[in-house]
C-alpha cells in the first residue's frame, strides 16, 4: 500500500481505537490466551500477552495495528513459542464466510483488478493497460450475502443448541468485519476436543459423509427399511422433516423413496446436504491453535468492525459496523459499482476525485478501490 493510503487509514485506525475503546475488549481469560497483530504493509507479529484491556489498549495505540487477533486456545504459557505454550483447551469456533456459498449474486459485486496496475477489468484477458495476466477479484458490501451468511448462523445455532446440548446464551454471534460471521462457543464440555474431533463435529455440521443407511436405505431391496420420523432428534428429524414436511404426506412420500430405491435416495441426500447443511468453514474450526479476529477490532479487508449482533435478524452491517470517522477527505475513487455505508450512496466512480467521509475513503481504500490523494 502506498504511502499516503497508509497515512490515512492509520490516523483514521488510531482515532477509532481512541475513540471506540469501550468496543475493544480482551476476551474472557486473556492471560491464558495468544495475541497477535498485523501492521499494514507488514507480516503478522504473534505470540504476544496482553493481561487486559489496559495492555490492549496501549498495545493498539503503540502499534495502530491494521488487524488485531486473540488465540481461541488457552495456554499456560501463551507468549512462548507454540511448542512451549501448553496448550489446555480452545473455544469452538466457526467461520461463515458469503464468498463460500456459492451465491448466484457474487458476480454482480465481485471486481476485477489488474494485480500490477490496479486498472479494474471486464473478464480475464491480459490487461489492456500493462499486459499483465494477474488479476485480484474484489467483492463489495451485498445485502443478499448477508442475509444468506445469517441463514447459515441460524441452521448452526438450531443444531448447536439440539443436537450438542449447548445453550444458546452459550454462541456468542459476531460479524467477521467483512462479509461473513463468526461464532465462539463458550462451554467447558467442549474446550478439551482436539483438532480431529472438531474436524468430525464439523463434518456432522456441514451434513458430510451421511449415507442412505444412516437414514434406514440398503441397497438390498428386499430388506425392511426404517426411514426416520418427523419426531426423531438430529439428522434423522431433520432429514425427516425435510423429506415429508408433514404427517399427512408421510406414507405417500415414503412410497415414492422405496421406489426410488438406493441410488434415488443418494440423489435426495446429496439435495438435501446442499440446503440443510451448514456451510461453514471446516479448517477454522478444526485449528485448535487459531488467532482469530479479536472482536472489537478493525477488518482491514473493508475498514468495517467485527462486533457483536445482539441482534442477528435486523443487523445491518454495513451500517452498524460502519464505526470510522465522518470527516471529510480526498480519495481518488475507481469502483463501478455503487456502495451503501451509514444508509448513504457512493458511487459507481470512474477514476474520479471526490471528497467523501473517512468511513467511506477507507472502505474504498481497503476494497484497493482508492486512493489518497
Ligand atoms: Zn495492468
Ligand atoms: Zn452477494
Amino acid at each position: 500500500m502506498n504511502e499516503k493510503n497508509t497515512v490515512l487509514l492509520e490516523e483514521t485506525f488510531k482515532e477509532y481505537y481512541f475513540n471506540k475503546f469501550d468496543l475493544i475488549h480482551v476476551p474472557p481469560r486473556a492471560t491464558e490466551r495468544e495475541f497477535g497483530y498485523q501492521k499494514i504493509n507488514s507480516g503478522m507479529i504473534r505470540h504476544l500477552s496482553v493481561k487486559n484491556d489496559k495492555d490492549l489498549h496501549l498495545l493498539l495505540m503503540r502499534e495502530i495495528p491494521s488487524d488485531v487477533y486473540c488465540s481461541n486456545a488457552y495456554y499456560n504459557f501463551p507468549a512462548l513459542p507454540m511448542s512451549e505454550k501448553d496448550w489446555k483447551g480452545a473455544d469452538l469456533i466457526f467461520d461463515i464466510d458469503a464468498k463460500d456459498l456459492n451465491l448466484s449474486c457474487r458476480p454482480e459485486h465481485t471486481i476485477t483488478k489488474c494485480a500490477s496496475c490496479q486498472n479494474l477489468t471486464e473478464q480475464q484477458s491480459p490487461c489492456v493497460q500493462c499486459g499483465s495476466t494477474k488479476f485480484d477479484t474484489v467483492s463489495v458490501g451485498c445485502k443478499n450475502c448477508i442475509s444468506e451468511s445469517k441463514k447459515e448462523v441460524e441452521k448452526l445455532t438450531e443444531i448447536l443448541t439440539s443436537d450438542l446440548g449447548i445453550k444458546k446464551e452459550e454462541i456468542q454471534v459476531y460479524f467477521s468485519g467483512n462479509e461473513g460471521f463468526h461464532m465462539r462457543v463458550i462451554n467447558n464440555d467442549y474446550e478439551s476436543l482436539s483438532s480431529h474431533e472438531r474436524a468430525d463435529l464439523a463434518d456432522y455440521i456441514m451434513f458430510n459423509g451421511a449415507t442412505p443407511e444412516s437414514f434406514g436405505i440398503k441397497k438390498q431391496t428386499n430388506s425392511k427399511s426404517s426411514l426416520p420420523t418427523l419426531d426423531e432428534k438430529g439428522w434423522r428429524g431433520r432429514m425427516a422433516r425435510s423429506l415429508f414436511t408433514s404427517k399427512s404426506k408421510t406414507s405417500k412420500i415414503t412410497k415414492e423413496i422405496i421406489s426410488g430405491g438406493y441410488s434415488g435416495f443418494q440423489l435426495r441426500l446429496e439435495e438435501i446436504r446442499k440446503t440443510l447443511g451448514v456451510r461453514i468453514d471446516p479448517k477454522v474450526t478444526m485449528d485448535i491453535h487459531r488467532i482469530f479476529r479479536l472482536e472489537g477490532s478493525i477488518n482491514s479487508k473493508s475498514g468495517l468492525s467485527k462486533i457483536q449482533c445482539t441482534n442477528l435478524d435486523s443487523f445491518d452491517p454495513f451500517s452498524e459496523a460502519c464505526l470510522l470517522g465522518n470527516d471529510e477527505v480526498q480519495i481518488t475513487a475507481n469502483c463501478p459499482i455503487q456502495i451503501k455505508l451509514k444508509n448513504k450512496k457512493f458511487g459507481p466512480y470512474k477514476n474520479e476525485t471526490v471528497s467523501i467521509p473517512k468511513y467511506a475513503a477507507v472502505y474504498l481504500i481497503c476494497k484497493g478501490l482508492g486512493s489518497a490523494v
